[in-house]
């Protein structure tokens, strides 16, 4: 049983952030304690951050992995040392949507990932420790190490949506923007063997980042029309894979697709965005709409990672004490970093 308590930071207000300690007794029934090593800061941690209200408090510091320290009763399969990765459970058979037959949309699995499900954390990872239902960890291979752990949430997210796309080998693919969630898109997007993939970003070190994951088409927005012209012939492409999140990107982005293409919706905009209901619907556009995960892409991710055909380790550009939580929230905010994806250590 951990003793010690240990440091948590959570939101108090708009850019207010607030450090308590906490020390846990024994595990509930049904859950373990897990001790952090890494959490990953994402652009939902940003927000929930500069909107202070919006994110409840198990999601501001959800992409975690760390060491299981103590067990609840009645939790099989896990040992006390295990590394292991904070997810979402199986579906639980027993919620409207199980009942119904449909699994993979598991009411009790989606609020999960939102973090309002019964057994949420009344605070997220960015802690010495959490305090989690078992049915919602993975376990770790060897293979991966830690700082990859801490980036198999971000990799899911994007695993989750190629899945869904569940595109004809040699598609020609867009993936706009080069963010993190872009980045992993475009590469679970070439597992799931697409013929070409053009990647477009405005900020040129993502562009280098892009090309130095294997991309070769990797392009300024500006260039995007004429190179996908190019290799479509004019067509357009099978599938884009929107991962910026602009809301006024995205009539642009369905123009963008081919008559009877895909537009792949993963960028979360905060506004609403006027689009052509018209157009979609006279070219056919197949429109998929992706939100976090099931259980098994974690698993399926996990396996790509430790497989080495997943690359997460390049995204990683730094890593931060929890002492600095804020001033990196402020950077990220700032839309000046040069940071991909950050790390924060709860021991700092
Ligand atoms: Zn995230
Ligand atoms: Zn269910």
């Amino acid at each position: 049983m951990p003793e010690a308590e240990h440091r948590v930071v959570t939101i108090a207000g708009p850019r207010t952030l607030r450090e308590s300690t906490e020390a846990f007794a024994d595990p509930a029934p049904g859950r373990v304690i897990v001790d952090i090593a890494y959490t990953g800061i994402c652009g939902t941690d940003v927000h929930g951050y500069t909107d202070g209200h919006m994110l409840p408090p198990a999601v501001f510091g959800h992409e975690w992995t760390g060491r299981v320290s103590a067990i609840g009763e009645g939790v099989s399969g896990l040992k006390v040392g295990q590394r292991v990765v904070g997810g979402v459970g199986p579906a639980c058979g027993r919620c409207p949507q199980c009942v119904a037959g449909h699994a993979r949309q598991c009411d009790t699995v989606f609020a999960e990932a939102n973090g309002v499900d019964a057994d949420a954390p009344d605070h997220g990872a960015y802690a010495g420790r959490v305090h989690v239902s078992a049915r919602r960890l993975i376990p770790v291979p060897d293979e991966i190490t830690d700082i990859e752990a801490a980036l198999v949430e971000p990799a899911t997210v994007t695993f989750h949506a190629v899945r869904r796309v569940a595109a004809e080998p040699g598609a020609i693919v867009v993936v706009q923007g080069a963010g993190p969630i872009g980045l992993l898109t475009a590469q679970n997007a070439r597992n799931a063997g697409a013929g070409h993939i053009i990647v477009s970003e405005l900020s040129e070190p993502r562009r280098e980042m892009a090309a130095g994951l294997g991309f070769t088409a990797v392009v300024d927005p500006g260039d995007l029309g004429p190179s996908l012209e190019d290799v479509s012939d004019g067509l357009g492409a099978d599938i884009l894979y929107e991962c910026a999140g602009v809301a006024s990107l995205l009539q642009p982005s369905a123009e963008l697709v081919r008559r009877g293409g895909t537009l792949a919706l993963l960028g979360y905009p905060l506004q609403e965005s006027t689009v052509s209901y018209a157009d979609w619907q006279s070219r056919e556009l197949t429109v998929i709409g992706s939100l976090a995960y099931s259980h098994e892409d974690f698993v399926g991710t996990m396996r790509a990672i430790a497989g080495r055909r997943i690359d997460v380790a390049t995204l990683h550009t730094g890593t931060v004490g929890l002492s600095a939580l804020e001033e990196l929230l402020e950077e990220l905010d700032s839309g000046q970093s040069q940071h991909t994806k950050v790390l924060v250590n709860p021991e700092g």
